[in-house]
């Protein structure tokens, strides 16, 4: 009697976990994979077109790969995931059914459900996707404790000894180098171009039945992402080789004719298992030790993945599904249409949507002090800010958007991920890119005509929000600032950002 693997969309490992915990029970002639393309969970929110080109291609590759390798394989593309695993045991009549554990919580309670539901035998093998699953540097957290990001990076550093002496010490001396990194961008400096992968016939094909959905986000058309694991490994090389010299030293630098900078975006790879983070942050090591890139520029990187990226991963685990019903500030304003047209006279803004919609990505810093921030200033509720994250951005899933709107972004849950709101003027906005070059907007003014809408809103979050800022340390010497307004500049700071807030869509 066979067993069946059953191997989710976003967990393309190679080898997979699932095949490797068999191997040495089960002829490879028993075992039938079912991969499944879900119609019901696309339909879930207008994704970006590309992701879904993405996805549904780089699982047909990796289930030709694995024909290829001997394996008989089912591939389904189904109305849902229920239809496709009822009509797959039909059909075949598998003794078990073995899996490994969702990233997503909903996944979880989905797989833990089948015995119950489907009378379907199922074993589950914990996740080995995320680092911090396979081990967990804090082991003896309570619940409610607070866990800083700073305290996981640096258990994870040593666990992994990822640049780490042989007396237990982070090489270089100290564990971070924001002293180095975090410039502005030279004028003179232009980063390299992306490498792109040119779509091959089954890609073309995948394109074609995506360009069918009517409800996405963005275009199929332009797709240039790699679909396999090789192509995903050259992306990789080609950050290591073009990027990751520069990496920290601007990891917080934006251009508005330079849309990834020097960021590796290799998250939409890694997120559906075509790489993992060990062998990413390995290899940013090896760069360090070979001579080819300077410790702040990689401990940068190895920071962004075992640091951050992980420490979502760790924080979803723990705090959902309580994350993302949360809303600290009691922000309660719609998401403006122009996150879904780009239609809007913020030049920064403007610029950063129209190229989520065009390519499902924007780096990290101008997801977080350009969109979050703005949709923090302006009281937009967390769960339409979280939709519009999760649909528009090739790299998103449950697992990673949850924390990043709910926590990092939007401090929607109170302090729980982040240690701070992340908020700023036109000024941060000014110093760290060149979009204020060309806005039609006033940098430097507060109120009045033209003024910054980012200026006036960030003085009224201060003053509407000061009670509950006055709590959190860190932001005593913005709330200094305030002294600095009279009642007048008071009043026309909230005047204007109620006004604003009120006609972002006329
Ligand atoms: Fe953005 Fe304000 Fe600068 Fe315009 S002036 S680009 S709205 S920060």
């Amino acid at each position: 009697m066979p067993l069946t693997v059953w191997i989710l969309g976003d967990q393309l490992l190679s080898p997979h976990p699932a095949l490797q915990s068999l191997e040495k029970q089960v002829l490879r002639q028993e075992i039938i994979l079912l991969l499944i393309e879900s119609r019901e969970q696309a339909q879930r929110l207008p994704y970006h077109a590309k992701k879904l080109v993405l996805l549904y291609s780089a699982m047909r590759h990796y289930a030709d790969g694995l024909r290829a390798a001997g394996y008989r394989v089912d591939y389904r593309v189904a109305s849902n995931i229920t239809e496709a695993i009822t009509s797959h045991w039909q059909e075949f009549r598998p003794n078990r059914l073995v899996t490994m554990a969702a990233s997503s919580v909903r996944g979880r309670r989905f797989q833990q459900s089948l015995a119950q539901k489907l009378g379907i035998a199922t074993h589950i093998i914990p996740n080995s996707q995320f680092l911090s699953g396979v081990y967990d540097p804090l082991p003896d957290v309570e619940p409610g404790q607070l866990v800083r990001q700073e305290q996981f990076y640096r258990g994870m550093r040593r666990q992994f000894k990822l640049l780490m002496d042989d007396q237990g010490r982070p090489v270089g001396g100290t564990w971070n180098y924001d002293q180095k990194n975090r410039q502005p961008l030279p004028k003179d400096l232009t980063p390299p171009e992306m490498i792109r992968f040119e779509p091959d016939a089954l890609t073309k094909q995948v394109m074609v039945e995506v360009g069918q959905f009517d409800h996405l986000t963005g275009s199929a058309a332009g797709f240039d992402l790699a679909v396999t694991r090789e192509g995903a490994q050259q992306a990789a090389d080609d950050f290591y080789t073009h990027r990751l010299p520069y990496f920290g030293t601007y990891e917080d630098a934006m251009r508005q004719s330079a849309p990834v900078i020097f960021h590796s975006k290799l998250a939409a790879y890694l997120n559906i298992g075509l790489l993992t983070p060990l062998e990413l942050v390995r290899a940013a090591e090896g760069c360090y030790y070979d001579g080819t890139a300077e410790i702040n520029n990689v401990e940068g990187f190895i920071r962004q993945v075992i640091g951050w990226r992980e420490y979502m991963y760790w924080q979803y685990q723990r705090l959902m599904p309580g994350l993302g019903a949360e809303n600290y500030w009691g922000s309660a304003n719609p998401l403006p249409t122009f996150f879904w047209s780009g239609e809007t006279r913020m030049n920064c803004l403007r610029q950063v949507i129209q190229r989520v919609l065009d390519a499902g990505y924007v780096h990290h810093i101008e997801r977080l002090m350009l969109l979050s921030n703005f949709c923090l200033l302006a009281d937009i509720h967390p769960d339409q800010v979280y939709d519009w994250f999760s649909s528009a951005f090739i790299d998103a899933y449950e697992w990673v958007m949850a924390p990043n709107v709910y926590g990092m972004g939007l401090y929607a849950d109170g302090g729980q991920i982040a240690t701070k709101p992340y908020i700023a003027s036109a000024n941060y906005i000014n110093k760290m890119s060149d979009y204020c070059l060309a806005c039609s907007f006033d940098k430097n003014k507060r109120t009045g005509e033209h003024s910054c809408p980012f200026n006036f809103l960030y003085w009224h979050f201060l003053l509407k929000h000061q009670d509950k800022l006055r709590k959190n340390y860190r932001m005593a010497r913005m709330l200094h600032n305030l002294k600095f307004l009279d009642d007048d500049e008071k009043a026309a700071v909230q005047a204007q950002a109620q006004r604003f807030v009120g006609a972002m869509d006329n």
